[in-house]
């Protein structure tokens, strides 16, 4: 179904994607409370508890640049440290944990950062910020304990070439967790959905944030986006096992996983 949006060609994708998180970087939070009704907070709760997180872990967590996940990722390494070790808060900061977060465009990397010393996090050694793109990333093979993308992968151009990547990065026992959109094939609550999607986010985008444009995207990118059973075919072939997924919210919203081996 086209949904009455004209097709985006591959070339201007990432140039689009640029654009619409450049606009919608700085209305992040407000937005995201907004349309998801709050949601968006547990959703992320729900996600990082499925993530086994341990201090001196090197953690990726890419299209991450509001610092959502590696905060909620950081607080509970830290209050694991502080519990086992009974240390000095301060100390614990010290230790080896490195979650490093990677996003391409610097300004919702900028969001993150403002947003690390508003949490008290912002003089955290183990917080790294780093530019880049999901599918050439700069890390080495088999360097990371875990690797996390929330709201992302959708919005990357090559899903298969992001998805190799997490892979390569990964060390054998590492986690891949993926919190995405999806599809609701519940009769009724779809419909629902629909309506929701369609009519009322781009009007909220363009009241809120003046721009609806952004936001009728964002619509239409999670419509492209291959539904559960696929999504967790393309993990499985980029060479994952163990893969499963839940749905949340009647498959609004899915937490997929796999495991490097
Ligand atoms: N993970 C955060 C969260 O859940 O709140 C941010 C999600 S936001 C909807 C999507 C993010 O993906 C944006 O920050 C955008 O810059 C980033 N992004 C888009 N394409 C990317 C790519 N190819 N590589 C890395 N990040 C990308």
């Amino acid at each position: 179904t086209s949904f009455g949006f004209k097709e985006v060609p591959e070339e201007e994708k990432s140039k689009l994607v640029g654009n619409v998180f450049s606009s919608v970087a700085s209305n992040y939070d407000l937005m995201n409370d907004l349309m998801s009704g709050g949601l968006h907070r547990l959703w992320k709760d729900r996600f990082v508890s499925e993530l086994t997180p341990f201090p001196g872990m090197k953690h990726l967590d890419v299209a991450g640049g509001t610092g959502d996940v590696a905060f909620r990722i950081l607080e509970k390494v830290n209050s694991i440290s502080r519990r086992a070790l009974r240390h000095d808060p301060a100390e614990v900061l010290n230790d080896e944990t490195q979650i490093y977060v990677c996003d391409i465009n610097p300004n919702m990397l900028n969001v993150g950062k403002k947003r690390a010393v508003e949490r008290g996090l912002g003089e955290s050694q183990s917080l790294k910020w780093v530019e880049g793109d999901a599918e050439a990333l700069s890390f080495e093979d088999n360097s990371m304990d875990g690797y996390t993308i929330a709201f992302g992968i959708r919005n990357v151009t090559h899903i298969e070439k992001a998805l190799a990547e997490a892979h390569r990065v990964l060390k054998r026992g590492g986690r891949f967790l993926c919190l995405e959109f999806s599809r609701v094939d519940i009769p009724i609550l779809k419909e629902l959905y629909d309506l929701y999607s369609f009519s009322v986010i781009p009007a909220v985008g363009e009241l809120v944030a003046g721009d609806r444009e952004s936001y009728q995207y964002l619509v239409e990118s999670i419509r492209r986006f291959p539904p559960q059973d696929k999504f967790a075919a393309m993990i499985a072939d980029a060479g994952f096992q163990k893969v499963q997924y839940e749905n949340l919210v009647g498959g609004a919203v899915a937490i997929h996983s796999g495991l490097k081996i």
